[in-house]
């Protein structure tokens, strides 16, 4: 993607806007430019009396809130703090009784092709079923559960189950090590781990309950009482005994009704872990009545969701894309979606245009990486070219993740929208829980490679050093200068940590501060997301800590001395790796090096 003719265009799409036409207009929920800016303003006018309303109008609350947002004890802002509410429930019981209930929720699409599609009725069923079993084995509110689960219904179930009882979920990324789930069991203190035998990727079995096994026995994960198994396949998996149970041995008998546990709005709906500046990961805590506004919220601001639709987000439920627009989102919108097992490139690198033509995605929302690692496989073989799939069901392309360059938007824009479907180019984060700036489809004029505007009552600003507000045209550090209802509440035990990481005190104690570099556009005020100022990487849309993978290096002790690791611009992963490492022994070179260098790359992984 560095050849001359791209950069050109490059040069020639970042001055291009695309309007929204008629079509992207018309029924949106937010339709043209002054119906964003009525929203803005009444953000504006009446900050609070804003998210109230909405709070109101998109939640069930079994004990109504009478104080929206509490700032007593900033930075930890509380919001709708007095009322009570259950995450589960507001997902799947209240689509029952209504057209929804025998709507399909999940068509769920395995690695090897199989659909199973299951209803609302159905997914509350099976929900409240995985509660009851959580139950019976002493698990209750408060208590934390971890979930190492591969990309299917079960996956969603439990993280619905945990929420239906009022338990804090914490889901670990099924492509993480042992070292990973042990850290996390032991920081969130977690009772039970929810697993499958094996995950399906690509063809290949991969295993994640012997991976449990080996995080537990690394030691300190004593809280430990339950290990669930999900038998995948049909391959055995060693048993502990006295503390594993399959899904099947705990679901027998157990009621396919469970009352949904009220909890208040504080109540941490999830732990999830994402990598910052030092060493140790951050467990991102989020609150059950704010975050669940934010992803009903922005299901209509961002993604105009209609009954109609079928939407597909490709992330995994173990990143923060898949908690709130796959486990979360979706079904508080009473929307079907579109779960997939499988990876981009199996069993060719046309499976998601084949997969949208054969579901009839209306909604498509994925990663610039994979974006990119499909333009190559398109450019190089016809044959997994989106033109080979019909793709007139879409209506609204998404990414996220990573900043997306303009030759792949446009790439993306002609060849699976057709030129007529909007790119939602959503910029969030772990922290922020779910989009806060991103074109709206109905309204922003899209400039590719920009993020656009904030969403309404988002105050996103750029500063320096100090605080102080930068003029357009001028790149600095991204800010959100007013709480927002689905903002994160702390860092799972680590209080101090989350004041000094988002809250320093030199942007005066009340400014989020998001980690990230960016500049507006001199004529439109846009947002471009320059990059991480932190010491994280993003490579293909994953955060890495410069500091866990030099710790990495250097826990080799019988061979690494000293190490340092910095980003390289990479044309598909957006960032790549780079580590420069002292050797306790001398330099080797040719063979031995390559061999010494390989042999580092798969330890750090
Ligand atoms: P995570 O918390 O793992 O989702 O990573 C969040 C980080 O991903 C942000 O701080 C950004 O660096 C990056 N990011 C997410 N969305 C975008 C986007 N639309 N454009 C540019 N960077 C993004």
């Amino acid at each position: 993607m560095s050849n001359p003719s791209s950069a050109i265009e490059s040069i020639l799409v970042e001055n291009r806007i695309f309007e929204p036409d008629d079509r992207a207009r018309e029924g949106a929920r937010i339709s043209g430019m002054d119906a964003y800016q009525a929203l803005c303003d009444e953000a504006d006018k009446d900050f609070e009396g804003f998210w109230a309303k909405r709070a109101r109008e998109h939640l069930i609350w079994t004990k109504p809130f009478t104080k929206t947002l509490d700032e007593s004890n900033a930075p930890f802002y509380q919001w709708f703090s007095d009322g009570e509410l259950n995450a589960s429930a507001n997902c799947l019981d209240k689509h029952m009784g209504t057209p929804v209930e025998s709507k399909t929720a999940i068509i769920f699409e395995a690695d090897g092709g199989e659909v199973t599609k299951i209803t609302y009725k159905e997914l509350l069923a099976r929900v409240s079923q995985f509660a009851n079993a959580l139950k019976a084995k002493g698990i209750g509110k408060g208590d934390r559960v971890l979930i190492y689960m591969p990309m299917t219904i079960e996956g969603v179930v439990a993280m619905q189950a945990c929420a239906r009882i009022g338990a804090t979920h914490s889901v670990v990324f099924g492509g993480f090590s042992s070292k990973a789930v042990q850290e996390r069991i032991q920081d969130a203190g977690a009772v039970a781990v929810v697993t499958a035998n094996f995950q399906l990727r690509g063809g290949k079995e991969l295993p994640l309950k012997s991976i449990v096994d080996e995080g537990i026995a690394m030691g300190g994960c004593e809280s430990v009482k339950t290990v669930f198994v999900y038998e995948r396949t049909p391959s055995a998996w060693n048993r502990v005994a006295g503390r594993d149970v399959s899904f099947t041995e705990a679901l027998t008998g157990q009621s396919t009704e469970c009352a949904p546990v009220p909890v208040n709005a504080e109540h941490p709906l999830f732990v999830l872990y994402t990598s910052g500046s030092t060493g140790k990961p951050k467990g991102v805590q989020h609150a059950t009545g704010g975050y669940l506004l934010w992803a009903k919220q922005t299901m209509e601001w961002t993604f105009d969701i209609r009954p109609e639709d079928v939407f597909w987000c490709t992330a995994d439920i173990g990143w923060i894309t898949g908690h709130t627009y796959v486990a979360y989102g979706p079904l508080a919108a009473g929307a079907t979606q579109v779960v997939f097992e499988g990876v981009p490139t199996y069993p060719n690198a046309g499976r998601f245009w084949q997969m949208i033509e054969r579901h009839k995605v209306t909604i498509f929302y994925t990663a610039p990486t994979a974006i990119r690692s499909l333009i190559k496989a398109a450019e190089s073989d016809e044959a997994v070219h989106p033109k080979q799939s019909d793709l007139s069901s879409l209506r609204i392309l998404g990414t996220v993740r990573e900043p997306i360059n303009p030759e792949a938007w446009m790439w993306y824009y002609r060849n699976v929208g057709g030129e007529r479907c909007p790119i939602v180019d959503t910029f969030w984060q772990t922290e922020t829980g779910g989009h806060v700036i991103t074109p709206v489809p109905g309204a922003t004029p899209l400039v590719p490679g920009s993020c656009t505007l904030p969403l309404p009552g988002i105050k996103a600003a750029i500063v320096d050093e100090t605080g102080k507000e930068l003029p357009n045209g001028s790149g600095g550090m991204l800010v959100i200068q007013r709480p927002w209802p689905s903002m994160i509440r702390t860092i799972w035990g680590d209080p101090d940590r989350f004041k000094k990481s988002y809250f320093p005190e030199e942007l005066g104690g009340r400014t989020y501060l998001a980690g990230d570099g960016a500049v507006r556009d001199a004529r439109t005020g846009y947002f471009r997301i320059t990059g991480r100022i932190d010491d994280v990487l993003n490579v293909s849309g994953h955060r890495l800590g410069t500091m866990e993978i030099e710790s990495a290096l250097v826990a080799k002790t019988d061979l690494v001395a000293e190490a340092a690791v910095v980003g390289r611009p990479d044309d598909v992963t957006g960032e790549a790796i780079c580590a420069f490492v002292v050797l306790k022994r001398g330099r080797p070179d040719g063979d031995e090096a390559k061999a010494i260098a390989k042999e580092l790359r798969d330890w750090v992984g």
